[in-house]
């Protein structure tokens, strides 16, 4: 189908982001040209996937490469390339939209950052804006491109001021070439248009891209004699050399991770993780491992030193790329690294991998299997064997991710515990390893206590935890919901239980036989008034200076994970919780006197549900009446005033 040419609207975010780009991105702006570079190489990859089922797609040739046009005189700058290419619609949603999740949030840290002290390149690294960046030096690009296998081409075209024309057209050639109508050169800045400079870009952000990056350069050429002008005696006089055109390949196309450790540099290093990345923050770390004998394999990988935006999301990308003899497989391979790793950017090469492999059955590949077994223990190595501040510093990032493994791998449970770090009671400024924990252990502490729930804050201060601190015990506070899961599926660490300080008995001695006679009839009074809402009333042995707190049994679902559940839209049952009351405490005592006095006081009723809204203010939560509340509390606030 022909289309014909029409003027569209950028979509919102990409016009914000490229009022961004044009308006303040200045420092870096050769990265433009890795992006556009990035990209080529990504179609020639798809395209080599795709044509490994439907052969027919490389009818046009299957030698692959990026080749760079300058223009001087033009200044212009045409990177082109043979891959895979798109439709119509495929331009359509590609550029002009940003399909990313986690737009929203960066966008906003964009705008923070540029209050702040301006843009912070890395945010548009980590986010990879890609594309779009070619406007950072372009004040006009066209693209052309047709998909393999198409018979129409498409031509795009924008000077990033809230349009762009879309249109199809007869002649492309399969691929996307790119062409940049270059800004004009300003002073002491590089000239993108210049051949020297373009080598030395790619070489510094490309060098490692598989395919040729080739640019046709001039060079100079000796004349053969036969060809040259002779004076009367036949010797060769006037010009010796001419000028020629030739390609060169600018980019050397090594494959890192097959080489020798000990002759990579550090800065190597880096330049393959940005390569692969696409983050311009130097990763936290790497692990380059060489195996030989029954599983042989080479991995590169790296763990970054900030999360991605889109971490969270179900559209972020595994980070492993599958290669077999330097050749690439696929990216986004989830066979090779369990989810709760999904962080670990890198490359793994197996030579002995069937080239014709598909997702499909990979994962049952033996290869594939025992490799993924390597890999994880080697990381886990890795991470164990960080320097604590270090270790810190990725577990901010990505311990979230880490401990969705404790539910999902049970196998790696344990080394996965000893991954885990939580604020305590006894240490709210650090967060500490649960060995750290076992070890401060008061000697007759039996279990390893924790309280969950959204802030640090209020659970230090949570009535829960009352007798524990009296009695000296620690407690983990654990603040991330998928804690909740954590605690679930670790029961025990080092043959401690974990145990919930707000549901279930907490095994520590501070109730007393008596309280519970003296009280039982005030207890069953309260039950009966809140009937609808607690199933229990009973004297507590968390407390020590509160008077009331909602406990559950061990089987119930704390509250925090009511609250993650009904946040989250799900059906959450709504559970009955115990009132506990601390009869230690006077206003019990004189609510219980009361009450002995003449059980039918129509305060007793107002105390009841006083109490209970107390319990639920001190747990952070939500009371039914508030004005309510508020008046008892007013009441009684006024006769003690006046006592
Ligand atoms: P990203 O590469 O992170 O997806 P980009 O902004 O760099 O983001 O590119 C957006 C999309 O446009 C790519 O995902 C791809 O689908 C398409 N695209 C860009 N350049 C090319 C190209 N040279 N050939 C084919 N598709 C391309
Ligand atoms: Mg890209």
């Amino acid at each position: 189908m022909q289309n014909k040419k029409e003027t569209r609207q950028f979509q919102t975010e990409v016009q914000q982001l490229l009022n961004l780009i044009i308006n303040s991105l200045y420092s870096h702006r050769e990265i433009f040209l890795r992006e556009l570079i990035s990209n080529a190489s990504d179609a020639i990859d798809k395209l080599r996937f795709a044509a490994q089922t439907r052969p027919e797609l490389l009818e046009d040739g299957a030698a692959f490469s990026i080749r760079i046009e300058p223009d001087k005189e033009k200044r212009r700058l045409t990177i082109i390339d043979n891959g895979i290419g798109m439709t119509y619609e495929d331009v359509l949603e590609n550029i002009g939209t940003i399909a990313k999740s986690g737009t929203a949030n960066f966008m906003e840290a964009l705008a923070r950052s540029k209050a702040e002290n301006g843009i912070a390149p890395e945010l548009i690294g980590q986010f990879g804006v890609g594309f779009y960046s070619a406007f950072m030096v372009a004040d006009r690009i066209v693209l052309t491109t047709r998909a393999a296998g198409a018979a129409q081409g498409v031509r795009w075209e924008s000077t990033g001021d809230g349009t762009y024309t879309i249109e199809s057209v007869d002649t492309a050639a399969r691929g996307t070439a790119i062409m940049l109508e270059l800004k004009p050169v300003e002073e002491g800045e590089q000239d993108f248009s210049d051949a020297w400079t373009l080598r030395q870009i790619v070489k510094t952000h490309s060098d490692f891209v598989g395919y040729p990056i080739v640019m046709t350069v001039e060079s100079h050429a000796a004349i053969p004699d036969a060809e040259r002008l002779k004076d009367k005696d036949g010797k060769p006089i006037g010009e010796a050399t001419r000028v020629v055109q030739k390609d060169e390949t600018l980019n050397s196309m090594k494959a890192i991770w097959a080489r020798d450790k000990n002759d990579i540099t550090q800065e190597e290093y880096k330049e393959f993780y940005t390569h692969l990345s696409h983050d311009w923050n130097p990763p936290l770390t790497h692990l380059h491992v060489k195996l030989e004998g029954a599983t042989e394999y080479s991995a590169l990988l790296y763990i970054p030193a900030k999360a991605p935006f889109d971490l969270m999301t179900p559209e972020h990308k595994h980070g492993v790329h599958l290669y077999c003899k330097r050749v690439f497989i696929m990216d986004n391979c989830k066979e090779l690294l369990p989810e709760y790793f999904s962080f670990v950017r890198g490359v793994v090469d197996a030579p002995d991998l069937n080239l014709n492999v598909s997702r499909e059955i990979l994962q049952q590949d033996r290869l594939v299997r025992n490799i993924r077994r390597n890999l994880v223990k080697k990381i886990f190595d890795l991470l164990a064997g960080m320097e604590e501040d270090t270790y810190r510093s990725f577990y901010a990032e990505f311990g979230h991710v880490l401990k969705m493994g404790i539910h999902t791998d049970a196998e790696n449970r344990d080394k996965l515990a000893d991954l885990l770090r939580y604020h305590t009671t006894d240490s709210l400024e650090t967060p500490v390893s649960l060995k750290t924990y076992v070890k401060n252990m008061k000697p007759e502490q039996e279990a390893i206590y924790f309280i969950t729930g959204d802030s640090l804050t209020a659970l230090a201060h949570s009535p829960h935890l009352e007798q524990l601190r009296e009695k000296g015990f620690a407690v983990l506070l654990m603040t991330d919901p998928v804690d909740e899961w954590v605690v679930r599926s670790l029961t025990e660490y080092e043959g401690k239980k974990l145990k919930s300080a707000e549901t279930g008995d907490l095994d520590i001695d501070a109730t007393d036989a008596d309280s519970a006679k003296t009280y039982a009839g005030l207890f069953t009074f309260i039950k009966n008034v809140l009937q609808d809402k607690v199933k229990e009333v009973k004297a507590s042995a968390r407390l020590k200076d509160s008077m009331s707190c909602l406990s559950g049994e061990a089987s119930d679902i704390s509250a925090y994970m009511e609250k993650i559940l009904k946040a989250s839209g799900q059906e959450a049952p709504t559970v009955k919780r115990v009132l506990e009351l601390n009869t230690h405490h006077p206003v019990i005592q004189q609510i219980n006197h009361l009450f002995e006095q003449d059980s039918k006081n129509p305060a007793l009723a107002d105390y009841s549900r006083l109490l209970l809204d107390m319990a639920i203010i001190a747990e952070g939560g939500k009371i039914e009446n508030p004005a309510a509340f508020s008046q008892t509390v007013g009441q009684l606030a006024g006769k003690a005033l006046t006592e």
